[in-house]
């Protein structure tokens, strides 16, 4: 039998490379995991941690208005982004280390270095030079944001790696895409005084999405004061004489701006990673192809997380991370589930949303009952803000199965965990009519709609 360096080397020290790794190690298996850049990959240290942090911070303008409406005064207030952004470095350096501290306790060897594949089982480390062998290799090195080549002015351009971190808060920006990063920044930037323009592609934003809450949401981020352009293009940026970017649009003539961001997708980092000499495959975009159980191509070689293209979420990536472990080191071949995942996009009201959409169960179902709720919430009845919550519920009305559920509103991703769980274990409407609402709540609403707002027949809304 041939004899390995390592029994496990992972390349990537994001969540689908840490959990595995470290997993791994725990179980007595010689680990070894190498990174380029900081432990805790996209979501730790420039994704889903730090945009969080940086959506409460752009929640305050807002609260501040709202005590009035209770009785407080507040006097004037003023916000520093450097501080901001200094406070979210410490916090994102501290999960960094957690996350290290978290592979060195269960035994497994932390590398600082970009890795690449040199071979079937063999592994070359950038910073040595050295080669290594591993029985088995996971490749967890994630994707980038989409550099958008064929936009001439494109490298005036930042992507949200550079938003975290930039020098000065802009007065004024323009994002460019209709996914969750163009929507959840553009909230964010709003929040914190800049006035922001929002262009994308398609008619609506958030193609993805339900309906309602596509509609729901773009109605009160205009509401806002966010400028939402749909259904045009950035055709090109370039730098005017007093420094400042303009985007020349195809519908909206020239909209300038401090900054221009592009949100337009994320690509896999699969360039000069060695796949080739090791056999990986991978497809159109760069992607690793795999199997059900995250097998590449080549004999021994695994992939987890973005850069296999399945689904962008942090979740995903560690759950994909877990079936491996399952499966290569417990005997118990598991492949990822990939069904029914709850997800939240932060804007500002949150969307928080769990199976299918109006529009996707109509047309895989006859008939369907639909559920919807619109209502002020309770909060702003004394701040006088006017805002919406928008509930609905997507019911199969052959067998009362509850399809899909989506909200909008705040806390709208909490309650979409909950859900997720709900609709995992197969719930129907019958069980969630039989279920005592908790009140007052806003998420009541979602067990007391007894009557269906409509139904769809054959793809036609009836009533
Ligand atoms: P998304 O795929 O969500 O959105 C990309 C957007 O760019 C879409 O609106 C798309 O339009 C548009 N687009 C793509 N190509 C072009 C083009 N050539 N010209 C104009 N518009 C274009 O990607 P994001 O970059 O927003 O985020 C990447 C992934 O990261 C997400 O898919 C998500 O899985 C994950 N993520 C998750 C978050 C969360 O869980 N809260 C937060 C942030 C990111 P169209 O819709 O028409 O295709």
């Amino acid at each position: 039998m041939a004899s390995f360096d390592y029994d496990l080397f992972v390349i990537g020290g994001g969540s689908g490379g840490v959990r595995s790794g470290r997993l791994a190690a725990a179980m007595g298996k010689k680990v070894a995991i190498a990174e380029e850049f900081r432990y805790g990959g996209t979501c730790v240290i420039r994704g889903c941690v730090p945009k969080k942090l940086y959506v409460y911070a752009s929640q305050f303008a807002e609260h501040f208005e709202d005590a009035e409406g209770f009785g407080w005064t507040v006097g004037e207030s003023t916000f520093d982004w450097k501080k901001l952004v200094a406070a979210k470095d410490k916090e994102i350096t501290r999960l960094e280390g957690l996350y290290q501290k978290g592979l060195a306790n269960a035994g497994a060897e932390i590398l600082h270095t970009r890795a690449e594949l040199a071979g079937p089982n063999t592994i070359k480390l950038l910073d040595s030079g050295k080669t290594v062998t591993a029985e088995r290799i996971v490749i967890a090195v994630g994707g980038h944001p989409s550099a958008h080549d064929a936009l001439p002015g494109n490298e005036l351009c930042i992507s949200s790696n550079e938003a975290f971190d930039l020098p000065e808060l802009p007065k004024s920006i323009v994002i460019a895409g209709g996914g969750y990063i163009a929507v959840e920044f553009a909230n964010i930037f709003h929040g914190l005084g800049v006035e922001t323009t929002l262009i994308y592609r398609g008619k609506e934003i958030l193609s993805r999405f339900d309906q309602d809450m596509r509609r729901g949401l773009h109605a009160a981020m205009e509401q806002k004061g966010i400028r939402i352009l749909c259904e045009d293009l950035i055709q090109s940026v370039s730098k005017n004489v007093d420094g400042k970017l303009v985007a020349e649009t195809m519908k909206h003539g020239a909209l300038t701006a401090d900054q221009v961001m592009l949100a337009l997708g994320r690509m896999p980092n699969t360039k000069g990673l060695g796949l080739e000499a090791a056999g990986v495959a991978v497809n159109e975009r760069g992607a690793i192809i795999i199997d059900a159980f995250s097998r590449t191509s080549a004999p021994g070689v695994y992939a987890l997380g973005d850069v296999t293209d399945r689904v962008q979420l942090t979740p995903v990536a560690i759950h994909e991370a877990m079936c491996f472990i399952e499966t290569e080191y417990k005997g118990n071949p598991t492949s990822p589930d990939h069904d029914l995942i709850a997800t939240a996009v932060f804007s500002q009201p949150e969307i928080g949303t769990v199976g299918l959409s109006e529009d996707e169960a109509a047309k895989k179902f006859e008939d369907l009952e639909i559920y919807r709720a619109e209502f002020r919430p309770m909060k702003a009845t004394l701040s006088g803000r006017s805002e919406k919550t928008i509930m609905k519920l997507v019911v199969n009305a052959v067998d009362r199965k509850v399809l899909g559920a989506h909200i909008l509103g705040h806390e709208a991703g909490e309650m979409a965990q909950l859900l997720g769980i709900t609709l995992k274990t197969g719930c129907t409407k019958d069980d969630f009519d039989r279920t005592m609402a908790v009140h007052p709540t806003a998420s009541e609403e979602l067990v007391t709609m007894y009557n269906p707002s409509y139904r769809i027949k054959n793809g036609e809304r009836i009533g």
